[in-house]
C-alpha cells in the first residue's frame, strides 16, 4: 500500500516539538493582548484581487508565490499568503473603524501559504503572529508596535535579534523620490525583470539581493534625502520613542520591505543566526491601504512575525523555553483499582492538574514505563490491597520516595505539592 507524506515544503508539527510553536503564539500574542489588542481570525482564503490590490501587483507575492484556484461555483480564490490585507478587509466588512474610537487594535495567528523554493526557514505554510492598528497615524503607534514584539523576542529569551528601521515617505515626497530614482536606474546594466521592476516599483530593486545588482546601486538617491518635512518629523518622533523604551535598533535606509503598500515607518526585525532566512518579522505603515482595497482613508501600522523563524533563532541561540511537562501526575492501577485512579485522574484534571493513566490493561512493570515515558513528576499507585485500606501509593518520580495517602486526601496533597 502506498503512504503518503506532507506536502513538498511543508511539515507537521509533533509533540513535544510542537509545543515550542505554542509557546513561541503565546509569548508573542501576551504583550500585545496587555496592550489593547483584540483577536481577529479571518478565511485561510481570500478573493484573489485581495492580494493583487493589497499587496500589489508587482510583489513577489502576487507574481509568484500565491496559490490560486478555481472553485466549482467559478469564484477566483487565493489561499492568504499575508495577513494584513485580511485583517483590513475584515475590519472594514464589520464597520469596526466607525462602531469605536480609533485605531482599532488586533492580532491574528495562523497559517500562511506561498509558493516558494522550499529551504530551511522558507517553506510554503508557515506561521505567522500579526498585530495591526488601524485607523489613526500616530509615531506612538508606531513605536508601540516595535517595543512589543521586541518586548516579546526578550520574553522568549532571544538575544542575538535586530531591528533595522526606515521610513519610505509619504504621497507627497515619495512620487518625488521615485522618480529621481528610476532615472538612475534606467542608466544601470539590468536584466529584463529587473527593468520592468524598476518601472512598477523601483524601490524594490534597492532590496535585490544578487550582488551584481547591489554593486550598480552604489551612489543611487536614497530616500532619505528626499523625505519631506512631515515625514521626517514623524519618523524622529518614533525614533525617540523606542529609544526612550531602552529598545535598540539600526537605521536602514535600503530597507523597503517587499510589499507594496507600506508607507513612512518600515521596520524588520533580523536574526544573525539564521543564514539567508534572516527575517523574523517584519512590518510597517501602510496609511494607503485601506483606500487601495476599496475603504476609506485609514491610516495603519502592523506587523507580522514568523513563528518558524523564531523557533529557528532559539534553536541557532541554544535557547530552551520553559514548557511545563505535559502531565505531571500519572496513574498506575493494578487489579481492579482503575475505576477509582481513574475517578481521581478526572477530580485533578478539574482543579486544574495535568494527569493521565495507564491504558490498555498493562501491568505493572508496563505501566510503570508509561509513568516514566510522560516525564510526570508524581505517579499514584493503587492494587485492591491499597484500596481496601483507602489508600494509594503516592511516589515521587524524582527522588524515588514512595508512601501511603488517604484517597479522599490525593487532590488535595498532589495540589500542595505541585504548588
Ligand atoms: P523574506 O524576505 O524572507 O521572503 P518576507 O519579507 O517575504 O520575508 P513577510 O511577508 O514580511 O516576509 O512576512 C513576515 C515574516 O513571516 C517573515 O519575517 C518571516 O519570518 C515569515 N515568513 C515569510 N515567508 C515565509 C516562508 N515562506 N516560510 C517561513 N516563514 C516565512
Ligand atoms: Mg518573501
Amino acid at each position: 500500500m502506498s503512504t503518503f507524506k506532507a506536502p513538498k515544503g511543508t511539515y507537521d508539527l509533533i509533540p513535544p516539538y510542537s509545543a515550542k510553536y505554542l509557546a513561541v503564539r503565546d509569548a508573542i500574542s501576551g504583550p500585545l493582548r496587555l496592550s489593547g489588542y483584540g483577536y481577529v481570525e479571518t478565511p485561510g482564503f481570500e478573493d484573489v484581487d485581495l492580494f493583487a490590490r493589497g499587496v500589489g501587483e508587482s510583489t513577489d507575492i502576487v507574481t509568484k508565490e500565491m496559490y490560486t484556484l478555481t472553485t466549482k461555483g467559478g469564484a477566483n480564490l487565493a489561499l492568504r499568503p499575508e495577513g494584513t490585507a485580511s485583517v483590513l478587509r475584515a475590519a472594514l466588512e464589520a464597520n469596526l473603524h466607525k462602531a469605536g474610537g480609533l485605531p482599532v487594535k488586533l492580532w491574528y495567528s495562523g497559517s500562511y501559504y506561498r509558493y516558494e523554493r522550499p529551504q530551511k526557514g522558507r517553506y510554503r505554510h508557515f506561521s505567522q503572529v500579526g498585530a495591526e492598528a488601524i485607523g489613526a497615524e500616530d509615531p506612538a503607534l508606531d513605536a508601540e508596535l516595535i517595543i512589543l514584539a521586541d518586548q516579546a523576542y526578550r520574553t522568549l529569551g532571544l538575544r542575538n535579534f535586530r531591528i533595522l528601521l526606515n521610513s519610505l515617505g509619504d504621497k507627497e515626497c515619495r512620487p518625488v523620490y521615485r522618480e529621481a530614482l528610476q532615472a538612475f536606474l534606467r542608466g544601470l546594466d539590468l536584466d529584463e525583470e529587473t527593468v520592468r521592476r524598476a518601472e512598477i516599483n523601483p524601490l524594490r530593486v534597492l532590496d535585490d539581493k544578487r550582488a551584481e545588482v547591489q554593486k550598480q546601486l552604489v551612489g543611487a538617491p536614497m530616500l532619505r534625502d528626499y523625505l519631506c518635512d512631515a515625514c521626517k518629523a514623524y519618523h524622529e518622533e518614533v525614533r525617540a520613542l523606542i529609544t526612550a523604551a531602552g529598545v535598540a535598533f539600526e537605521d536602514d535606509e535600503k530597507l523597503v520591505r517587499g510589499l507594496d503598500y507600506y508607507t513612512r515607518t518600515t521596520f524588520e526585525f533580523v536574526h544573525d543566526g539564521l543564514g539567508s532566512q534572516s527575517a523574523v518579522g517584519g512590518g510597517g505603515r501602510y496609511d494607503g491601504l485601506s483606500e487601495m482595497i476599496g475603504g476609506p482613508a485609514l491610516p495603519s501600522v502592523g506587523w507580522a512575525l514568523g513563528v518558524d523563524r523564531t523557533v529557528l533563532a532559539l534553536e541557532a541561540e541554544g535557547v530552551e523555553l520553559d514548557i511545563p511537562p505535559a502531565t505531571s501526575v500519572f496513574a498506575v492501577a493494578l487489579g481492579e483499582a482503575k475505576p477509582v485512579l481513574f475517578g481521581l485522574v478526572t477530580e485533578l484534571r478539574k482543579a486544574g492538574v495535568a494527569a493521565d493513566i495507564s491504558y490498555g490493561g498493562k501491568g505493572l512493570k508496563g505501566a510503570m514505563k508509561d509513568a516514566n515515558r510522560s516525564g510526570a513528576r508524581f505517579a499514584i499507585v493503587a492494587g485492591d490491597r491499597d484500596l481496601a485500606e483507602g489508600v494509594v501509593q503516592l511516589k515521587d518520580m524524582e527522588s524515588g520516595e514512595q508512601g501511603p495517602v488517604a484517597v479522599a486526601d490525593v487532590v488535595g496533597v498532589l495540589r500542595t505539592k505541585l504548588a
